[in-house]
């Protein structure tokens, strides 16, 4: 029998973690405030923004939202963020992606401070974790690694395949496995024979953006599956990179999706932002 590797649960044990450390925090003196920056409004952006502003509350964390216009210019949205920058009580700066066709993302990225890049994408939160100094991790795969500790699966001396090297995903995730001691190796749409590859890991871990992508057959007898990916099926279901009805048997824990990496995402983020760099 495998263990569903529950992302709900642990991410509330998470959030509950943090609003304990935030009231603590609270009584102290200090506060935690989170700037939140939508540029136009694609409806799948104002959900993820209001379930971040949500979590903030939640959490006790003061959130700041900034509701752009779509024809907000990249020196308007760069003049905030400097100004957010210099802001001392905001202690962290998040700005929705993706941005309209008109913005440069990576300016934008590269104009946060690093100081407040709860996000973890900007060039220095990057590499500090690839030197392994402290400082911000991207929320998807941090959220991976709670999951597997916070489920008592052992990654050191493991076999780890990363399937995908997105700078948001695949990358960071090999980063923070080798971090924890694993045997890692990345696998991507060049890779030759990758079901012999995937076929060794006791850890792996999918994020190729492909539904139902990896069946039984990429997968070790007794592997631990976590599937990155979130689509929606034919029938309008979410599904993930997996087909869990096929991998599932043949694991000993895997997560599911809904339920198992989406809810880390934002749990992470909110950890970001409580403990800063
Ligand atoms: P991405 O930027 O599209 O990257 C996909 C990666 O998969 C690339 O490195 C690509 O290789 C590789 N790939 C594609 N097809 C392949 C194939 N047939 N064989 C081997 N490798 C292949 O995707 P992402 O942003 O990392 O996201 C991955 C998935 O996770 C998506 O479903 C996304 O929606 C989901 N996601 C979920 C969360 C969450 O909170 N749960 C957060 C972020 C993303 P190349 O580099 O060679 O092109």
């Amino acid at each position: 029998m495998y263990q569903i590797i529950d992302g709900k649960r642990i991410s509330q044990e998470i959030k509950d973690e943090l609003r304990e450390k935030v009231a603590q925090l609270k009584a102290e003196g200090g506060s935690r405030c989170l700037a939140v920056i939508q540029v136009g409004a694609d409806p799948a952006s104002s959900v993820y923004v209001n379930n971040k502003k949500k979590a903030c509350e939640y959490i006790g964390i003061e959130s700041l939202s900034y509701g752009l216009r779509e024809e907000t210019t990249e020196e308007e949205l760069l003049k905030l963020i400097e100004e957010l920058n210099g802001k001392k009580e905001v202690s962290g700066i998040l700005v929705q992606l993706p941005l309209p066709k008109h913005i440069d993302e990576e300016k934008i990225l590269l104009a946060i401070s690093p100081e407040k890049d709860v996000d973890g994408f900007h060039p220095v939160s990057v590499g500090n974790l690839s030197i392994g100094r402290p400082g911000f991790v991207s929320c998807t795969p941090a959220g991976v690694i709670q999951l597997l500790k916070r489920s008592g699966i052992e990654i050191e001396g493991k076999e780890c395949v990363v399937l995908g090297r997105s700078n948001i995903v695949g990358k960071p995730m090999a980063m923070l496995l080798l971090r924890e001691n694993g045997t890692v190796t990345v696998c991507h749409s060049r890779t030759k024979n990758l079901k012999e590859i995937t076929g060794r890991a006791d850890i792996l871990v999918v994020a190729i953006g492909k539904p139902k992508f990896i069946d039984e057959s990429y997968v070790k007898e007794g592997a631990v599956v976590i599937d990155v990916g979130i689509h929606r099926d034919a029938n309008n279901k979410l599904c993930g990179d997996v087909d869990f009805e096929r991998v599932a048997p043949h694991c000993t824990a895997i997560t599911p999706v809904p339920g198992g990496v989406g809810p880390m995402t934002i749990a992470m983020l909110m950890n970001n932002c409580v403990e800063g760099v």
